[in-house]
Formats: structure tokens, C-alpha cells, sequence
């Protein structure tokens, strides 16, 4: 197989370039110092050029971007007929997506398109000499982790949830090659079109973008006092799964597996037991604390500090503590 360079579908909505392909370009970038290929970033969209440049400050070796009208609003078919013929064209070694609506969508459909494998939500992405990658992933209900590999095709593809990866520091120094491409599209095969795109409106503060969690498991009855802590320390309120399954609160706060990926500076999580499925959400928080009831509980054993006592008694006294200390 000849298939070369580690390539990352660069999310953007309206014209704004997602925090996902920045954090994918900084994994790709990982990986190109072990397999000794380029990175390049695909730029897909309408009156999208001037982001390439962005891409290459980020860790870019290429840019191929295409402009064009039909691109402007995400569609499946366009897209796939895009990214279709590049990878023909330049046959990839790797593709890597972001696991959003768009690159959930994307994804499988050129997985079935270049006749090749995908494995989705992976949580760590390693690479060899040989170019081979080593896709890492929850398995049988996020018990386990599994390491999944594409010997047989190219390109090899992966999804990879927002917050999971590091971007590299942005270096607007750096140097890269943009390269503007034409695709041939088929319109006959566009059996979708965009009339209207309404934005949901959510009140919920975005849990991935807070330097401060305060997270309620089920070992808090009343989650009240967690917002007024949340708010003193400028931070908000998040949830384990339990929580939001009781319809406690929104599925917008909710951290782990099948709920956001965050990575605050400080986690304060309140009756969690630190269920695997939550962990993923979470491990890679700055600073951890802990409390529960159970000095067992598995939370422990990833909290920087741990508290084993009543949780809501310790909002109570962390509440009076900062009542005229606000940040
Ligand atoms: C496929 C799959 C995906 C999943 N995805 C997610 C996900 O995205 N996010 C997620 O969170 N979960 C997820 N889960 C569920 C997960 O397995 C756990 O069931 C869930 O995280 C438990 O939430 P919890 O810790 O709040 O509740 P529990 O596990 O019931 O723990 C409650 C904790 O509170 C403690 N406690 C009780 N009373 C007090 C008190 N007064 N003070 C202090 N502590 C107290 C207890 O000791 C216990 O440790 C998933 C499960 C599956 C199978």
C-alpha cells in the first residue's frame, strides 16, 4: 500500500473553525513524528480560504481546501463527494474526524465509499514505524478498552470526540502548503438541500468550555447549593449520568462516555462513585476532588484530594466558606 500522510476533516460552522480539528491536528501531529509523514488539513466549505492559514499555525504540514457553494451548509452527499475524490486522488494513509453530528455522519459514509474500516470514539490514537494505526476505544459497554488496527486497507479512519485530544500551542510561524482543489459533483445525486437552518437555543452554560465543575452524582438530593457554589467560583454545574437519567438536570451537563468530554482546572465531583463510563468524561481534569461517603468509591483513586464525608453537608460548608470571598 502506498497510501501516505495523516489527514483531519477540519470542522468549521459557519466559517468558524471547530475546537475538535485543532485538537485532531495536535494528535496527527503526534503521530506524523513516528510514522514520518505530512499532516494535512481539509478544509471544506463556501468563502473558507482565509482559515487555512489558521490550520497551518496549528500544526498543518497542507491545507487542501475546497470552496464552493455547495459546501456552504453541511450536507452529507457534498461532502462525501468531496472527500471521496480527494482521497482518491491523494490516497491518505489515515483520516481522522471529529465524533460530532457532522463527522458521525461523514465518517461512516466514506468508511463504506473507500471500501475501508473506521472505528469511532477512540480515546487514544498511537501509530507505528510501519504506519499502521493503533486506534484505541471503550469496548462492551465501556468496561474495557480495546485496541482496534486496519492492516488490510487504506485509508485507516477514526472519529474522536471534542476534548479527547491536546492542541498543539498555536505558531503563527509556522510554514505550510495550501493547496485549492476542484471537485467534479455529481448534482444528480443530491437528494438533500437545505431550506432553512434554525439554531436551538440553550440556556446551559457549555460544561466543556468551564475552568471550574462542580458535578452532582446521585449522592446529592438537592443540587441548589451547587449552583451557588458553581456561581461564587465563577465556574458551573455539571452531572454524572445518574443524575441526568432521574431528570435532575439537562443531558447538556453531562460528563463522560455518552455525555461531554471536559478538562477543567478543577473538578469538584459530589456523590460520584467514578463509574468507568464517567471517568472517561473527566480523568483528564487539571485538579480532582473527591467526595463521597465511600472511602472506597472508585473516584479515589484518580482525586488529587479526596473527602470522605457527606457531600451535601460539604457544599453547605464550602458554600459559607466562599459567601464573602467571591472570586
Ligand atoms: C454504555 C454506558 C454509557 C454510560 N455513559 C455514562 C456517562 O456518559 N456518564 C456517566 O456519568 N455515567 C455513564 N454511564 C453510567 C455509569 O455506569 C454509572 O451508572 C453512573 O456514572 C453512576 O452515576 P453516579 O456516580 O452519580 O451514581 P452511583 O454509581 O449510584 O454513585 C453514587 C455515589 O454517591 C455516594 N453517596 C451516596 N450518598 C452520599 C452522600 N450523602 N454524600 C456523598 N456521597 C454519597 C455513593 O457512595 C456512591 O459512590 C454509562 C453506562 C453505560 C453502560
Amino acid at each position: 500500500m502506498n497510501n501516505k500522510n495523516i489527514w483531519v476533516f477540519c470542522e468549521q460552522r459557519d466559517g468558524v473553525i471547530q475546537d475538535v480539528a485543532l485538537e485532531l491536528l495536535g494528535v496527527a501531529s503526534e503521530l506524523a513524528k513516528t510514522t514520518n509523514e505530512k499532516v494535512c488539513a481539509l478544509l471544506l466549505g463556501s468563502k473558507i480560504k482565509k482559515q487555512a492559514k489558521e490550520l497551518i499555525a496549528y500544526g498543518a504540514d497542507q491545507v487542501l481546501v475546497v470552496d464552493h457553494k455547495n459546501l456552504e451548509t453541511f450536507v452529507t452527499e457534498p461532502y462525501a463527494q468531496a472527500v471521496t475524490q480527494l482521497a482518491k486522488q491523494y490516497e491518505p494513509s489515515i483520516i481522522l474526524f471529529g465524533a460530532t453530528s457532522i463527522g458521525r455522519d461523514l465518517a461512516p459514509r466514506l468508511s463504506a465509499r473507500l471500501k475501508t474500516g473506521l472505528t469511532a470514539d477512540c480515546t487514544k490514537l498511537e501509530a507505528d514505524e510501519n504506519g499502521n494505526l493503533f486506534m484505541t476505544r471503550p469496548a462492551f459497554g465501556g468496561n474495557l478498552f480495546a485496541t482496534i488496527i486496519c492492516p488490510d486497507h487504506r485509508p485507516q479512519m477514526s472519529t474522536v470526540r471534542p476534548g479527547v485530544m491536546k492542541k498543539m500551542e498555536r505558531d503563527g510561524k509556522r510554514k505550510g502548503e495550501i493547496i485549492e482543489c476542484e471537485i467534479n459533483f455529481d448534482q444528480s445525486k443530491f437528494a438533500v438541500s437545505v431550506i432553512e437552518e434554525v439554531k436551538a437555543c440553550s440556556n446551559v452554560a457549555k460544561i466543556e468550555d468551564a475552568k471550574i465543575l462542580v458535578s452532582c452524582g446521585r449522592g446529592i438530593k438537592d443540587i441548589t447549593p451547587a449552583f451557588e457554589v458553581a456561581g461564587k467560583l465563577k465556574g458551573t454545574v455539571s452531572a454524572s449520568r445518574a443524575l441526568v437519567d432521574a431528570g435532575v438536570t439537562a443531558h447538556d451537563r453531562q460528563v463522560g462516555q455518552t455525555g461531554k468530554t471536559v478538562r477543567p482546572d478543577a473538578y469538584l465531583a459530589f456523590g460520584i462513585s467514578g463509574a468507568i463510563q464517567h471517568l472517561a468524561g473527566m480523568e483528564e481534569s487539571e485538579f480532582i476532588v473527591a467526595v463521597n461517603t465511600d472511602k472506597n468509591a472508585p473516584i479515589f483513586k484518580i482525586a488529587n484530594l479526596g473527602i470522605v464525608s457527606d457531600a451535601a453537608a460539604v457544599l453547605k460548608q464550602l458554600n459559607k466558606i466562599i459567601e464573602n470571598k467571591p472570586c
